[in-house]
């Protein structure tokens, strides 16, 4: 399937997670055997064209796409987590929401020196959690230069943030 017929397999859903929020819903994509491998296809071949070494993605959709990513890359998976999730002392970011903030945490041992990271993650809005991203995994010694993900909503700049991060930015559909 092509990124384009990808498109149908995403639901919106109108008034979540709070009214006048158009939600972009992956549950109809992954559900759809065809819909998922190829979605994965599509973001394995982005990732091998940047070289990534490692896959990380962030908890809990970019586990759904960054484990499968990795494991068709024949790369390890860098689980990026929501706080206090993991069983060893980590290495966290706090980052701003829009309304409030928020906190990833990763565990250093998992990232190797030097070592090429790609972010994998469902949907880019704001950019702002894929950026705590790619700053975190570069605090602990990653080399973090390319994003990938399924959906990018471009009118709320996103991409433009992780670029001027120099980080490239690749995404299925708009
Ligand atoms: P950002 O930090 O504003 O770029 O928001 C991206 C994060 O929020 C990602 O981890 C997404 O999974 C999640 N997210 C934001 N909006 C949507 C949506 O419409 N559908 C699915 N996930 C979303």
């Amino acid at each position: 399937m092509t990124p384009e017929q990808l498109r149908n397999l995403v639901r919106s859903v109108p008034d979540f997670p709070v009214p006048g929020v158009l939600f972009r819903d992956i549950t109809t994509l992954i559900s759809h055997a065809e819909g998922l491998r190829a979605a994965v296809g599509h973001l394995v071949d982005r990732a091998r064209a940047s070289g990534a070494q490692a896959i990380a993605g962030m908890e809990a959709r970019g586990f759904i796409f960054g484990a499968a990513v990795a494991i068709e890359l024949g790369v390890g998976f860098i689980p990026v987590r929501k706080p206090g999730k993991l069983p060893v002392p980590t290495v966290g970011i706090d980052y701003q929401l829009e309304y409030g903030s928020d906190r990833l945490e990763v565990d250093p041992t998992a990232i190797l020196p030097g070592q090429k990271v790609a972010i994998v993650d469902d949907l880019i809005a704001t950019g702002g959690t894929a950026l705590a991203a790619a700053e975190l995994l570069r605090k602990v010694g990653g080399v973090v230069d390319q994003a990938l993900f399924v959906i990018d909503l471009p009118d709320l700049g996103g991409a433009e943030r992780l670029r001027s991060a120099n980080v490239g930015v690749d995404a299925l559909m708009s």
